[in-house]
């Protein structure tokens, strides 16, 4: 049985295929074992950082999830703070996942999308933000 994070995160994915970030940050030493894995890696004047979306992710899960970078093992948005929090149940908070990926379908919901993926997700650990 999956823990609830674990039910959230592979219905979601959001933190990883470009959604919420057009990179993540990446420790220079993780820049070696990320690069074999598979893992797109950029360098810029911030440091090293995966590109996103990720190319590890498949259908919503981390095909290197016992490998993956310690920024991805760190990572909360504030929707998976609030289900460890007891703030939203998991049915909750995959409603919203849906319903944000439901209205990114048009075009003409962008604001709203934004509007929504703001208030829910976004972290505070260093990402690049989309949008
Ligand atoms: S954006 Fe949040 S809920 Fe979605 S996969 Fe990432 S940590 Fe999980
Ligand atoms: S390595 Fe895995 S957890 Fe990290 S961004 Fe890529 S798919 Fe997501």
């Amino acid at each position: 049985m999956r823990s609830e994070s674990e039910q959230l995160c592979t219905s979601c994915g959001f933190c990883c295929d470009g959604t919420l970030f057009t990179s993540v940050p990446l420790e220079p030493a993780e820049v070696a074992s990320s690069i074999r894995v598979g893992l797109r890696v950029l360098t810029t004047s911030d440091g090293p950082r995966v590109s996103q979306p990720c190319a590890a992710l498949s259908h919503r899960e981390c095909r290197v999830y016992e490998q993956r970078p310690t920024t991805c093992r760190t990572y909360q948005c504030d929707l998976l703070v609030a289900l460890h929090g007891g703030e939203v149940s998991v049915d909750e908070a995959r409603a919203i996942v849906d319903r944000v990926r439901e209205l990114a379908l048009a075009p003409a919901n962008t604001a709203k999308v934004r509007e929504l993926l703001r208030h829910h997700f976004r972290g505070r650990r260093g990402q690049s933000s989309q949008g």
